[in-house]
Protein backbone atom coordinates (compact mmCIF):
# COMPACT_ATOMS: atom_id res chain seq x y z
CA UNK A 1 0.00 0.00 0.00
CA UNK A 2 0.69 3.18 -0.96
CA UNK A 3 1.15 6.42 1.26
CA UNK A 4 -2.23 7.43 -0.19
CA UNK A 5 -3.98 4.22 0.27
CA UNK A 6 -2.94 4.15 4.08
CA UNK A 7 -4.31 7.34 4.99
CA UNK A 8 -7.99 6.68 3.37
CA UNK A 9 -7.92 3.02 4.90
CA UNK A 10 -7.54 5.12 8.18
CA UNK A 11 -10.26 7.52 7.31
CA UNK A 12 -12.53 4.83 6.34
CA UNK A 13 -12.42 2.53 9.29
CA UNK A 14 -12.81 5.50 12.05
CA UNK A 15 -16.00 6.52 9.54
CA UNK A 16 -17.33 3.14 9.24
CA UNK A 17 -17.23 2.64 13.45
CA UNK A 18 -18.58 5.99 13.85
CA UNK A 19 -15.82 8.17 15.60
CA UNK A 20 -16.49 10.90 12.59
CA UNK A 21 -20.07 11.28 13.81
CA UNK A 22 -19.54 11.31 18.05
CA UNK A 23 -15.63 12.84 17.71
CA UNK A 24 -16.23 15.43 14.54
CA UNK A 25 -14.34 14.74 11.17
CA UNK A 26 -11.05 15.86 12.60
CA UNK A 27 -10.72 12.86 14.25
CA UNK A 28 -11.03 10.62 10.77
CA UNK A 29 -8.69 13.81 9.36
CA UNK A 30 -6.21 12.21 12.56
CA UNK A 31 -6.34 8.98 11.68
CA UNK A 32 -5.80 9.45 8.27
CA UNK A 33 -2.28 10.93 9.18
CA UNK A 34 -1.37 8.65 11.75
CA UNK A 35 -2.27 5.64 9.85
CA UNK A 36 0.82 7.14 7.56
CA UNK A 37 3.14 7.48 10.62
CA UNK A 38 5.01 4.55 10.45
CA UNK A 39 6.51 5.30 7.17
CA UNK A 40 8.55 7.98 8.91
CA UNK A 41 11.00 5.22 8.95
CA UNK A 42 11.33 5.62 4.89
CA UNK A 43 13.32 8.96 5.36
CA UNK A 44 16.42 6.88 6.09
CA UNK A 45 16.53 6.91 2.42
CA UNK A 46 18.12 10.48 2.48
CA UNK A 47 20.99 8.98 4.19
CA UNK A 48 21.84 6.35 2.20
CA UNK A 49 20.62 3.11 0.82
CA UNK A 50 22.21 0.94 3.79
CA UNK A 51 20.57 2.96 6.33
CA UNK A 52 17.46 2.57 4.22
CA UNK A 53 17.70 -1.12 4.64
CA UNK A 54 18.58 -0.84 7.90
CA UNK A 55 15.92 1.49 9.46
CA UNK A 56 13.19 0.74 6.75
CA UNK A 57 10.29 -1.59 8.04
CA UNK A 58 11.83 -1.95 11.35
CA UNK A 59 12.35 1.71 13.14
CA UNK A 60 8.74 2.92 12.40
CA UNK A 61 7.17 -0.53 11.65
CA UNK A 62 7.12 -2.18 15.02
CA UNK A 63 4.21 -2.62 17.54
CA UNK A 64 5.69 -0.45 20.22
CA UNK A 65 7.27 2.77 18.17
CA UNK A 66 3.96 2.67 15.90
CA UNK A 67 1.74 2.57 18.68
CA UNK A 68 3.86 5.78 20.69
CA UNK A 69 3.75 7.02 17.21
CA UNK A 70 0.13 7.02 16.41
CA UNK A 71 -0.97 7.60 20.09
CA UNK A 72 1.18 11.34 19.67
CA UNK A 73 -0.24 12.12 16.06
CA UNK A 74 -3.50 11.85 18.25
CA UNK A 75 -2.31 13.87 21.45
CA UNK A 76 -1.09 16.37 19.10
CA UNK A 77 -4.13 16.92 17.18
CA UNK A 78 -6.21 16.78 20.26
CA UNK A 79 -3.88 19.56 21.85
CA UNK A 80 -3.03 22.21 18.90
CA UNK A 81 -5.83 21.37 16.51
CA UNK A 82 -3.48 20.58 13.86
CA UNK A 83 -5.97 19.07 11.01
CA UNK A 84 -8.04 21.97 11.53
CA UNK A 85 -5.39 24.88 10.74
CA UNK A 86 -4.36 21.74 7.32
CA UNK A 87 -8.15 22.37 6.45
CA UNK A 88 -8.27 25.93 6.58
CA UNK A 89 -4.92 26.13 4.84
CA UNK A 90 -6.49 23.32 2.20
CA UNK A 91 -9.76 26.02 1.79
CA UNK A 92 -7.17 28.87 0.46
CA UNK A 93 -6.59 26.69 -2.48
CA UNK A 94 -9.56 24.36 -3.34
CA UNK A 95 -13.15 23.89 -2.18
CA UNK A 96 -13.81 21.93 0.82
CA UNK A 97 -16.84 19.93 1.64
CA UNK A 98 -19.31 21.30 4.31
CA UNK A 99 -19.30 19.75 7.65
CA UNK A 100 -21.46 19.90 10.57
CA UNK A 101 -19.62 20.24 13.37
CA UNK A 102 -17.30 22.50 11.76
CA UNK A 103 -17.13 24.68 14.92
CA UNK A 104 -16.07 22.09 17.38
CA UNK A 105 -14.17 19.28 15.83
CA UNK A 106 -12.34 18.36 19.03
CA UNK A 107 -14.92 16.27 20.97
CA UNK A 108 -14.15 13.91 23.74
CA UNK A 109 -10.93 13.10 25.24
CA UNK A 110 -7.25 13.43 24.56
CA UNK A 111 -7.15 9.66 25.62
CA UNK A 112 -9.96 8.85 22.60
CA UNK A 113 -7.67 10.75 20.24
CA UNK A 114 -4.18 9.04 21.17
CA UNK A 115 -6.51 5.61 21.24
CA UNK A 116 -7.92 6.06 17.66
CA UNK A 117 -4.46 7.20 16.36
CA UNK A 118 -2.57 4.06 17.88
CA UNK A 119 -5.16 1.96 16.03
CA UNK A 120 -4.74 3.74 13.18
CA UNK A 121 -1.08 3.21 13.22
CA UNK A 122 -1.16 -0.22 13.90
CA UNK A 123 -3.64 -0.62 10.56
CA UNK A 124 -0.25 0.05 8.78
CA UNK A 125 1.47 -2.22 10.19
CA UNK A 126 -1.46 -4.68 9.41
CA UNK A 127 -1.85 -3.92 5.80
CA UNK A 128 1.94 -3.88 4.99
CA UNK A 129 1.61 -7.36 6.62
CA UNK A 130 -0.57 -8.69 3.58
CA UNK A 131 0.51 -6.18 0.63
CA UNK A 132 4.09 -7.02 -0.30
CA UNK A 133 6.56 -7.75 -2.76
CA UNK A 134 6.55 -6.12 -6.40
CA UNK A 135 7.54 -7.31 -10.16
CA UNK A 136 11.44 -6.30 -9.11
CA UNK A 137 11.37 -6.94 -5.55
CA UNK A 138 10.80 -9.89 -3.07
CA UNK A 139 8.47 -9.79 -0.04
CA UNK A 140 9.45 -7.04 2.61
CA UNK A 141 8.70 -8.91 6.03
CA UNK A 142 8.24 -6.28 9.21
CA UNK A 143 10.12 -6.45 12.35
CA UNK A 144 7.07 -6.04 14.31
CA UNK A 145 9.00 -6.88 17.70
CA UNK A 146 12.15 -4.30 17.04
CA UNK A 147 13.98 -3.78 18.99
CA UNK A 148 13.80 -6.69 21.09
CA UNK A 149 13.69 -8.70 17.77
CA UNK A 150 15.19 -9.04 14.09
CA UNK A 151 12.45 -11.35 13.12
CA UNK A 152 10.77 -10.76 10.25
CA UNK A 153 7.00 -11.21 9.75
CA UNK A 154 4.87 -11.08 5.98
CA UNK A 155 1.96 -12.59 4.69
CA UNK A 156 1.58 -11.52 1.18
CA UNK A 157 -1.14 -11.33 -0.28
CA UNK A 158 -1.36 -8.96 -2.65
CA UNK A 159 1.31 -7.18 -4.26
CA UNK A 160 2.42 -3.63 -3.13
CA UNK A 161 1.37 -1.59 -5.93
CA UNK A 162 -2.04 -3.10 -6.53
CA UNK A 163 -4.22 -0.44 -8.24
CA UNK A 164 -7.39 -2.10 -7.36
CA UNK A 165 -7.58 -1.24 -3.75
CA UNK A 166 -6.29 2.69 -4.79
CA UNK A 167 -9.35 2.50 -7.10
CA UNK A 168 -11.62 0.97 -4.43
CA UNK A 169 -11.01 3.56 -1.64
CA UNK A 170 -10.85 6.20 -3.39
CA UNK A 171 -13.84 4.94 -4.83
CA UNK A 172 -15.42 4.97 -1.48
CA UNK A 173 -13.91 7.97 -0.59
CA UNK A 174 -15.81 9.91 -3.35
CA UNK A 175 -19.05 7.75 -2.56
CA UNK A 176 -18.88 9.30 0.89
CA UNK A 177 -18.42 12.60 -0.38
CA UNK A 178 -21.20 12.95 -2.85
CA UNK A 179 -23.49 11.43 0.20
CA UNK A 180 -22.27 11.79 3.26
CA UNK A 181 -25.83 11.28 4.75
CA UNK A 182 -24.70 7.59 4.43
CA UNK A 183 -21.10 7.82 5.44
CA UNK A 184 -21.11 4.54 7.56
CA UNK A 185 -22.69 1.87 5.73
CA UNK A 186 -20.41 3.39 2.13
CA UNK A 187 -17.01 3.27 4.80
CA UNK A 188 -18.38 -0.49 5.54
CA UNK A 189 -19.39 -1.68 2.38
CA UNK A 190 -16.05 -0.08 0.95
CA UNK A 191 -13.57 -2.07 3.74
CA UNK A 192 -15.73 -5.19 2.95
CA UNK A 193 -14.82 -5.17 -0.93
CA UNK A 194 -11.12 -4.61 0.31
CA UNK A 195 -11.48 -7.59 2.32
CA UNK A 196 -12.81 -9.18 -0.13
CA UNK A 197 -9.79 -8.35 -2.62
CA UNK A 198 -7.84 -9.76 -0.42
CA UNK A 199 -9.48 -12.76 0.51
CA UNK A 200 -8.50 -13.52 -3.57
CA UNK A 201 -4.99 -13.93 -2.44
CA UNK A 202 -5.81 -16.75 -0.13
CA UNK A 203 -7.09 -18.87 -2.88
ZN1 LIG B 1 4.80 1.03 5.73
Amino acid sequence: MTTFEHALLGITGTIAVGMHGRYGWSIAAMAGAAAVSPDWDGLSLMFGGAAFDMAHRAWGHNLFVACLVGAAVGAIDHRWRVSGRVRRWLAAWIRMPNSQDHRAPWRGHATIWMAVGALAALSHLATDLVFSGADTAGDWGLKLLWPLSDQAWVYPLVRWGDPSISIILFGGALAMLCWPRHHRPTAWATLGLVAAYLARGLC
